[in-house]
């Protein structure tokens, strides 16, 4: 037996309880089982504990987007028992039963393998908010690097920056040298952000609502988890040739923007997607973070909780309430 949550959804309302299921209910069509050490809680985690939003697609359903651990028993070629593997996205938590339990059964080919010097607690400190924030700043770099823009040559935009994403990004952007300006709504949280590297935080009212199509040119990249006006209006002051990479929605899921910033600055919008990301650009950025992500502020942006306090936490980051990552462990 072991420890889980479960999603269900009776006649009339929707249910997460922590409960104990046994190995044989584990799903058939997983090659690859995982004794679970550390799961954690995004967005969509708490869009699928509390049902705010239908991203579990059957029921019953265990949670959990993501999670690392090491293989119990495997039919894959690739991984054997013990091998130390992470796992985000491929609809894990969603149509597919998820992390947020001790153990997981997986299709191989989903799996990666842990970096070396990545503890399973780290990598789901820094879980798919934090992979999502590299996968932005490496898209951005590959931009930037095409079009000739350098570290320090202007300012980079992070939106949404308390929250998972916007933490490891602000993080990420200001190791590698840019001069990071954050959005928040947590004027209280300033030092926090200035901890991790940004040189000024903005209000993110001054974002949040509708604007002129066109404004001053001001940011050479954004890393953007808000959408909505939010994401219009750091296009629309975006600098000639620069890049904005889109990859959340806590605002909203509309874009309310013009064409303007596209065909009269040459601005490029990268849309940026964790969970069916192609396997060597989602190994690359796992290495890329175990290699360049500073531990320190790591363990700043992390707080752990234990399986049970999860179902909470799920309200938690939907209401904003969250700073930084939630690590779960899910054996306390
Ligand atoms: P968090 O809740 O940790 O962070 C979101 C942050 O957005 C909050 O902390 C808050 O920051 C800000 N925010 C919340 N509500 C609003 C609002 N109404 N208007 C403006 N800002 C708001 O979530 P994550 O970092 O885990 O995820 C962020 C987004 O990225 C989500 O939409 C998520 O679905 C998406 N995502 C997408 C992925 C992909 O593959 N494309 C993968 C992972 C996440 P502050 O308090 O500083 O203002």
């Amino acid at each position: 037996m072991f420890k889980a949550l479960v999603i269900t959804k009776p006649e009339s309302g929707y249910r997460c309880d922590l409960t104990e299921l046994d190995e044989a209910q584990l799903p058939v069509s997983g090659d690859v089982t995982v004794r679970v050490d550390y799961s954690t809680i995004n967005y969509k985690d708490g869009l699928a504990i509390t049902g705010k939003s239908p991203v579990v697609r059957s029921f019953p359903m265990v949670p959990g987007i993501d999670f690392a651990g090491s293989v119990m028993q495997s039919d894959h070629p690739t991984w054997k028992a013990g091998d130390r593997v992470l796992l985000n996205g491929f609809g894990v938590g969603e149509n597919h039963w998820g992390g947020l339990a001790q153990m997981a059964r997986v299709k191989g080919d989903w799996l990666v393998a842990l970096p070396d010097t990545l503890s399973e607690r780290d990598a789901m400190a820094v879980g798919t908010a934090g992979h999502t924030a590299m996968l932005c700043v490496m898209a951005l770099q590959k931009h930037w690097t095409e079009a000739g823009v350098a570290p320090g040559s202007g300012e980079v935009l992070v939106t949404g920056a308390n929250g998972g994403v916007g933490s490891v990004a602000i993080s990420l952007l200001a190791g590698l040298g840019h001069t990071v300006v954050a959005s928040t709504g947590r004027p209280q949280e300033v030092e926090y952000l200035k901890s991790l590297g940004a040189s000024a935080v903005i209000d993110r009212n001054e974002l949040g609502a509708p604007g002129k199509p066109l404004q001053k040119e001001r940011w050479i990249g954004v890393v953007d988890s808000v959408g909505s006006h939010t994401l219009a209006n750091a296009c629309a002051s975006t600098r000639y040739g620069g890049a904005v990479a889109a990859c959340g929605l806590a605002q909203g899921m509309d874009l309310p923007a013009s064409v303007a910033p596209f065909i009269l600055r040459g601005v490029t919008l990268l849309g940026i997607d964790s969970v069916m990301a192609p396997m060597a650009r989602r190994v690359a950025a796992w290495e890329a973070l175990a290699k360049t992500l500073n531990r320190e502020q790591l363990a700043a942006i992390t707080t752990e909780i234990g399986l049970g306090e999860a179902i909470g936490a799920g309200s938690d980051i939907l209401a904003g309430q969250v700073r930084g990552r939630l690590v779960v462990n899910v054996n306390r």
